[in-house]
């Protein structure tokens, strides 16, 4: 179906009308409809499925808070704003706009607050290990590089990722807090109800949306404007063919199926522009257990490419670019345990030579590897990649074995980054960076505060969808009203 937004005289009646039309009800549309219905505008959320959650309900529910929690106090881990943007600015990435993670760090306790005010509970404990998707109540963790190479020797390490205090994945108790508070602040919802084109006077100003609920169609009409808050777009291959061809490799899209890119179609197709389409968080989950991060990454040559006790999304990246996609960890049998992702095993053999043999790498190629990974871990170094010492140990008690981690032998989660750029109070930008009046954006839809998979720290999707959620519906709603 096209994007191409309709003209206000195309419609033929209104279904709806509010200062703030919100286009979507995860974690980013609920945020921009309680900030909007707070500022005292008339808010409607129009949401596609037969309720609001999006990924966010799927989620783990981690947060990147910091600056000095009171999760972080009660755990002995002080933090500082500076040293939070400090952080935040490497894991945003190359890309990271400044005005973001400034924003993003002086107003990260203020966050938090808001949160705890929705009802969301957090448990003052700290968890003291290395964990993609933590199960347990257990609030904190490093839930990022904060304590790897390079990461570690320009920011002192501090944990930030923070789990609301439910066991399993707590997304969806989250979320549950998120739609509680939509309904509180007097927003309506109106579920079922998918948005296919905005409506654009012939100013540009966007002014409604239309869309189809029970199989007829709707119209809502903004006064204000509308905040598109839909998701990524990594459901749809032929967008990610067009825009990030390397996350094809991907084969486990982490999201709901409703991440197909609609928002961010509506928005190009009213003049936005949409920019870092090419970056996505991949996600191999070798560990826990963190065992496994005394292994050893070797490409499909025998040679190590990165360190391994590096965030996933770093490792993962490292694997798709710089191990081509192919990657096997080696392990001692005592290191070996069963990983979330449930790793096959790809050989198992009686010296690093047959490992390698088996695993079709070039004659010698592994064992010289492992010889001097294995004379420099017995000193508690490792130059070639600055892996932590408390996972530097020689792997000497035979037999081998090797996990597969290729891109084609294991599991590959990807979702996508990049999406409508958009100021930091969510007005979308077109391609010379001018506003298109009355359009808004956040969250995933957009290219916002965490730019690069390779750098990113867990939690930074669901703040980053929050907090700017929270300023494109102040923003929204204080736009001038028309008619
Ligand atoms: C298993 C898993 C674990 C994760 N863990 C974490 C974590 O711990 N921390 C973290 O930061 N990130 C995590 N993420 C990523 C994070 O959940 C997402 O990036 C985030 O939820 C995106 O929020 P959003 O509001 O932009 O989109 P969503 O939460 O997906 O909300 C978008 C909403 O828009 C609706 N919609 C879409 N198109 C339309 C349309 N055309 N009309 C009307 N409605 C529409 C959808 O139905 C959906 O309800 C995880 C993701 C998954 C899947």
């Amino acid at each position: 179906m096209s994007a191409r937004p309709l003209r206000p005289s195309d419609v033929e009646a209104w279904d709806a009308e509010a200062d703030v039309v919100v286009v979507g009800h995860g974690i980013a549309g609920g945020a921009a409809a309680i900030e909007a219905a707070g500022a005292g505008a008339e808010v409607v959320v129009l949401e596609r499925m037969t309720r609001g959650g999006g990924s966010t309900a799927l989620s783990t529910g981690i947060i990147y808070f910091g600056g000095g929690t009171a999760v972080q106090r009660a755990c002995g881990f002080p933090d500082s704003v500076e040293d939070m943007k400090a952080y935040v600015a490497m894991a945003a990435g190359a890309g990271a706009d400044p005005e973001r993670v400034e924003l993003y760090c002086e107003g990260s306790l203020e966050h938090f607050e808001w949160f705890r005010g929705l009802g969301v509970e957090y448990e003052e404990s700290f968890l003291d290990d290395k964990v993609t998707h933590p199960l347990t109540t257990h609030c904190l963790t490093f839930s990022g590089n904060e304590e790897c190479w390079p990461f570690s020797e320009q920011v002192r390490p501090v944990p930030r990722g923070h789990k609301p205090q439910r066991e399993g994945e707590a997304g969806g108790y989250l979320m549950e807090a998120v739609l509680a508070g939509t309904e509180r602040a007097g927003a309506s919802v109106v579920n079922e109800c998918r948005v296919d084109r905005l409506v654009q006077a012939e100013d540009g100003r966007v002014v409604g949306v239309v869309g189809r609920r029970d199989r007829a169609p709707f119209a809502a009409r903004a006064r204000c404007g509308v905040v598109l808050t839909t998701g990524g777009f990594v459901m749809d291959r032929e967008m990610l063919a067009r825009h990030a061809p390397q996350l094809l490799a991907c084969n486990y899209p982490v999201a709901t199926d409703t991440d197909d890119g609609s928002g961010i179609r509506m928005g190009m197709a009213a003049g936005g522009e949409a920019v870092n389409m090419g970056e996505g968080l991949v996600l191999n989950a070798y560990y826990p257990p963190s065992s496994h991060l005394r292994g050893v990454f070797v490409d499909g040559r025998g040679q190590r490419f990165v360190n391994e006790d590096a965030y996933l999304g770093r490792t993962s990246a490292a694997i798709l670019e710089r191990a081509d996609g192919r990657a096997f960890l080696v392990l001692e049998d005592a290191m070996h345990g069963r990983t979330q992702a449930f790793h096959k095993v790809a050989a198992v053999e009686e010296s690093f030579e047959a490992l390698g043999e088996a695993l079709g790498m070039p004659p010698g190629a592994l064992p010289v590897t492992m010889e001097r990974y294995n004379r420099w871990a017995a000193r508690g170094q490792d130059p070639l990649f600055q892996k932590h010492p408390k996972y530097l140990q020689p792997l000497v008690e035979p037999p081998f074995g090797a996990l597969d981690c290729t891109t084609d032998g294991s599991i590959f989660g990807v979702f996508t980054l990049g999406g409508l750029s958009v100021t930091a109070h969510g007005e979308v930008l077109d391609p010379d960076g001018t506003p298109v009046p009355g359009l808004f954006a956040a969250g995933r839809c957009t290219a916002g505060l965490p730019r690069e998979g390779r750098t990113y720290a867990s939690g930074l999707s669901l703040g980053d969808a929050s907090f700017f959620g929270r300023l494109a519906g102040r923003r929204a709603a204080a736009g001038p009203a028309t008619g």
